[in-house]
Order: C-alpha cells, then sequence, then structure tokens
C-alpha cells in the first residue's frame, strides 16, 4: 500500500523489544521523496485492526524552509507558463486520477477506516474540483473597458499570490487536498500540503501524479507533521496564503495567527448540522437520510447530520424506523465489499467519542440504540463503535452542544418550524442545515432564515458542486472566501488593475478626470 514514494525501512526496536517492520512515509520536497532523517516521527494505525502500519516524518522548520526555498523560484516559472501549458497538466493529472480511482481509494481506507465504496466517492468529488480547474483559461478571463476617457483604457486581471500552503484534516485525506491544490496550481501558484498526521499516504501518491502529469517539481510539495510543521507554515514570511479545513478550535488559531503574520486565509472548522423534519415528510425517506448522513464514513464528515429536529408528532415513529435501519447497518472493515460504516480513526478518537456516550446517559438522554452493543467483522483491537441513538435530547446536553464526530445521531423535538430554525440558529456551528418536507413555502422560509452556509431540502448532505463553492457560517468558517468553485479562484489570485493611454502625450497637473 502506498505510494512509490513512501521508502520503506528496515526496522527498529518495538515496545516490547522486538524488531518491527514499519513503512516510512516521509515529505515530498523538490519532486522526490525527502531523504534526510526526521528529528520526530508519529504512528499510522490501521483503524479496522488496531495496527501500525506505518511510522510518518514529522516536519520541523528546516523542513519547511527547504519547501519554501524550492516552491519560490518554481512559481515564478509556472505562474508566466502559458494557460494553455497549465491547463494540459491539469488534465493529464485528471485523466491518471480518473484511471487510478480504486488505488487511492483503497489507501485512503486503509488508514482511515471508511469503507471502500466511501472512498471512491471520497475520490469521485475531489475529481469534480479537478474537473473545474480544467477550465482555468475560462476562469481567468479578465474584464476590459475600451474609451472610459478620451484614449484611456482601463482593464483588470489576476495573478497568483506565490506560495500558498493548505492544512488538511484526517476525515477526508483525498478530497479536501483536492479542493485546495488544483486550483492553486492552475491559478500560477506553488501549494504546499501539510496533510493529517492521522492517515498521510494520500497525499504523497497525489504528489506523485502531479508529477506523472508533468507539473514542475516544487510547484505541489508536502511536509508531513502536527502543530509544529503547521506553525512554521504559519510564521513563514514565503508563504503568501494558508488554506485550512479542520476543528473549530485550531481553525480559529490558523485564522489568528495567519492575520498575524500577514497572510490571506480561509480557515474552515468544524460542524454540528441539523436535519428539521416537518409533519408532511416522508417517514421512511427521512429515515433512510438520517441513517446515510449519521452513519456513513462512521459519522466522521463534516457534513454528517448528528441533530435530527423532529416537528410536531411522529417522533417516536421516526425514531423507531432510524433504530431498525441503524440496528441492520452491516459494520465491518473496508475490505468486506458488504460493509457500510467502519471503524472510528484513532483509539483516543474512540474513546472521546464513547465518553459522549456516558455523557448522554448521565444527562438523561434516552440511549436507544447503544453502539458499543453493535456487532462489527473487524479486529478485536479495531477502533469499533456501532450506530448511536439517543432521543429526548435537549439543548443544554453536551451531545448536543458538542461537535462528537462519530457514529452518533441526537432527536431533539420542536413545537414549530420557527422553534426548530432558532434552534439552529442559536448553535455557534454554521455549516450545513437541511430540512424534508413537501411544503416548499416552508422550505423557502428555511433556506432564506437559517444561518448555514449550505442548505439541503430533501437531500441530507448538500455538499455543493465544484462550481458553487463549499464554505459555512459561523464558527464552521473563519474568512471571506468559500473553498473551492469562484471563490477558489478568487481566494488563490489577486486583482491587478491597468489604466492605460495607448497613446502618449502630455496631461496636465489636474487629477484625471474622464473627458
Ligand atoms: P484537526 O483540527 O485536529 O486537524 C486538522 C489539521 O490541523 C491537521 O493537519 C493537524 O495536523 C493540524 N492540527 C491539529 N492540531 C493542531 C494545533 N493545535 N495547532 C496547529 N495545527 C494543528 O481536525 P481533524 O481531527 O483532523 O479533522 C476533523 C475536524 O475537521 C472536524 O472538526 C470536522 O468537522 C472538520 N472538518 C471540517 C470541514 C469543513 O469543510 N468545514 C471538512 C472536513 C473536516
Amino acid at each position: 500500500m502506498g505510494g512509490e514514494g513512501d521508502a520503506g525501512r528496515d526496522g527498529r526496536d518495538g515496545e516490547d523489544g522486538q524488531m518491527v517492520q514499519s513503512r516510512r512515509v516521509t515529505h515530498w520536497i523538490g519532486g522526490k521523496s525527502w531523504d534526510g532523517e526526521a528529528a520526530r516521527r508519529g504512528p499510522v494505525f490501521d483503524p479496522s485492526t488496531g495496527e501500525q502500519v506505518a511510522e510518518v516524518d514529522f516536519a520541523t522548520a528546516a523542513e519547511v524552509d527547504r519547501a519554501v526555498e524550492v516552491a519560490a523560484p518554481a512559481q515564478v516559472a509556472w505562474g508566466r507558463t502559458s494557460l494553455a501549458k497549465r491547463a494540459a497538466v491539469l488534465f493529464a493529472f485528471r485523466e491518471l486520477l480518473a484511471d487510478r480511482v480504486d488505488e487511492l481509494a483503497r489507501i485512503v481506507s486503509t488508514e482511515h477506516g471508511k469503507v471502500r465504496s466511501d472512498a471512491a466517492g471520497e475520490v469521485a468529488r475531489g475529481l469534480e474540483i479537478v474537473d473545474y480547474a480544467c477550465g482555468i483559461p475560462e476562469l481567468l478571463k479578465a474584464e476590459h473597458s475600451i474609451g472610459v476617457s478620451t484614449d484611456v483604457d482601463a482593464y483588470s486581471f489576476r495573478q497568483p499570490l506565490g506560495v500558498v500552503a493548505g492544512i488538511t484534516p484526517f476525515n477526508f485525506p483525498a478530497m479536501v487536498p483536492l479542493w485546495m491544490a488544483p486550483l492553486a496550481v492552475a491559478c500560477g501558484n506553488a501549494f504546499i500540503l501539510k496533510p493529517s498526521e492521522r492517515d498521510p499516504s494520500a497525499s504523497v501518491w497525489l504528489a506523485e501524479r502531479w508529477a506523472d502529469a508533468g507539473l514542475p517539481e516544487g510547484v505541489f510539495q508536502v511536509v508531513h507533521g502536527d502543530k509544529e510543521a503547521v506553525d512554521a507554515v504559519l510564521e513563514h514570511p514565503g508563504i503568501a496564503a494558508v488554506s485550512f479545513v479542520g476543528s473549530t478550535p485550531v481553525a480559529r488559531y490558523i485564522y489568528e495567527r495567519s492575520a498575524a503574520t500577514g497572510k490571506r486565509v480561509q480557515a474552515l472548522g468544524g460542524a454540528k448540522n441539523h436535519l428539521v423534519v416537518l409533519p408532511d415528510a416522508d417517514p421512511d425517506v427521512v429515515a433512510d437520510a438520517l441513517v446515510n448522513s449519521a452513519y456513513g464514513s462512521a459519522g466522521e464528515r463534516c457534513m454528517a447530520v448528528s441533530v435530527a429536529v423532529v416537528v410536531g408528532e411522529g417522533r417516536s415513529a421516526l425514531v423507531d424506523r432510524v433504530a431498525e435501519r441503524a440496528a441492520r447497518l452491516v459494520v465491518g472493515p473496508n475490505d468486506d465489499p458488504d460493509a457500510e460504516m467502519g471503524p472510528l480513526v484513532t483509539r483516543p478518537h474512540l474513546e472521546r467519542v464513547m465518553g459522549y456516550l456516558t455523557a448522554g446517559e448521565d444527562a438523561g438522554a434516552h440511549l436507544v440504540l447503544d453502539g458499543r452493543d453493535h456487532p462489527h467483522g473487524g479486529g478485536k483491537d479495531g477502533f469499533w463503535l456501532g450506530p448511536t441513538l439517543f432521543d429526548d435530547v435537549t439543548e443544554d446536553m453536551s451531545i448536543y452542544a458538542d461537535e462528537i464526530f462519530g457514529p452518533v445521531l441526537s432527536v431533539v423535538a420542536a413545537g414549530s418550524l420557527d422553534e426548530a430554525i432558532g434552534l439552529i440558529n442559536r448553535n455557534p456551528y454554521g455549516n450545513g442545515a437541511a430540512i424534508f418536507t413537501n411544503d416548499m413555502a416552508a422550505a423557502r422560509r428555511f433556506e432564506v432564515e437559517v444561518e448555514a452556509g449550505m442548505i439541503g431540502i430533501n437531500v441530507p448532505i448538500p455538499v455543493p458542486m465544484a462550481y458553487y463553492g463549499f464554505g459555512g457560517w459561523g464558527t464552521s468558517l473563519f474568512g471571506d472566501h468559500d473553498i473551492y468553485g469562484p471563490d477558489g479562484v478568487r481566494f488563490y489570485t489577486r486583482q491587478k488593475k491597468v489604466t492605460a493611454r495607448p497613446l502618449a502625450h502630455r496631461g496636465s497637473l489636474s487629477f484625471p478626470t474622464n473627458q
């Protein structure tokens, strides 16, 4: 597993004193695998078995420096490369990715734990952004006004920022880097990716495909690591902009530090997504939607629905339907073709999520389905938890207020649509919200009044298409720009305005006016 850039290691002493084999995942700098030693490393696990499958090098400021040193001249040349040639590299990268979706999906699912079909879906959604970026000649078409004054023209165009960085979360190790890099690169920037240290191999595989596609060395690089590597990126004067996707506390930190060091920044944070069920909605359709969106990828999706708000009567019938479907979900390892849901990503994360099960019970919520009892087909030391369902959840409970990021769905009662909208709008997160109803007037009120960046109407996970852009409100996004889509092009470029008098002639000392 893993890309060719993952240099194998001979062995090292395990905790029990035995020699263990460990695959090494290292940085991708200057068009090749880093061959230096690492001061620090971290373990990478297969969440299905709990076994360590690799070790990843952690960058210090020195490796980040080296990456920027290589990126800076590479960017100047790449930024001046014609749009036609840049688009040709994007097209080549797109073909390589499309031909090898299964290979990348296997890498993603082994380190993340999500089932293979879900991993392939993640790659497919990432591919859509590459498709969009292939249209860069059209996307960068600029404006031109002839004769704004006598013999004077005015026009504007957009230029790359320089060297930019992306810092990404564990839950989409292929898709989220693909939300950023294709547009950053297409716009003429050099891109340095700092992926999650928990599932780092997908990013190295992507770096190899960029190289295969003919992208010049230094235009796409990968530095692995934790906070130390992130801080080196944030403090580096040679990095002009940072795109971040991850949890809200880290997003806030990235936003503040980037602003303090003068960088352009977009920092997407966590989520608590509500799905409102109006009385006229078909309970079978709603139950399917809730099960898919709450338990898909074990709830480790920023667009997972973690709260169902049921308006009026019919709550207990809906809860029964969801519980019955969730109990039937096949929970198993990613190489089981029947598995619908995998394990959580690490043991500490599993323990944190299980802590919420205890907290919910202690707070008086009704535990309808307990994931600790659910059968699974994985290794006994894997990080397993089955689908969990709480009813009678109220706003003051931590299972309602906190982002749990596991297969835990809370059901809350609301007396009216107004009450449901009020509940959502009091929540500090504002990533996505959905409504299920056939009453289009109610749906329209919902889309207008709800304070969230992405709305689903009879659609549970409204991840917008590549040509719209992705981004929440509130503490789900710090910054002005959505990620990808037209905002992605704006984020990765800056505008220059030119006023030109093609026939030079003498002017006066007065401020120019339109004549
Ligand atoms: P995380 O915030 O722990 O980590 C994200 C990145 O930040 C990683 O690369 C990590 O190495 C780095 N990091 C972690 N702690 C840091 C610190 N103290 N200082 C500096 N850098 C640090 O997030 P995660 O657990 O990898 O991912 C899950 C989170 O990401 C969830 O909150 C989820 O909602 C969110 N997410 C949001 C979106 C979105 O579009 N809004 C998409 C995917 C995931």
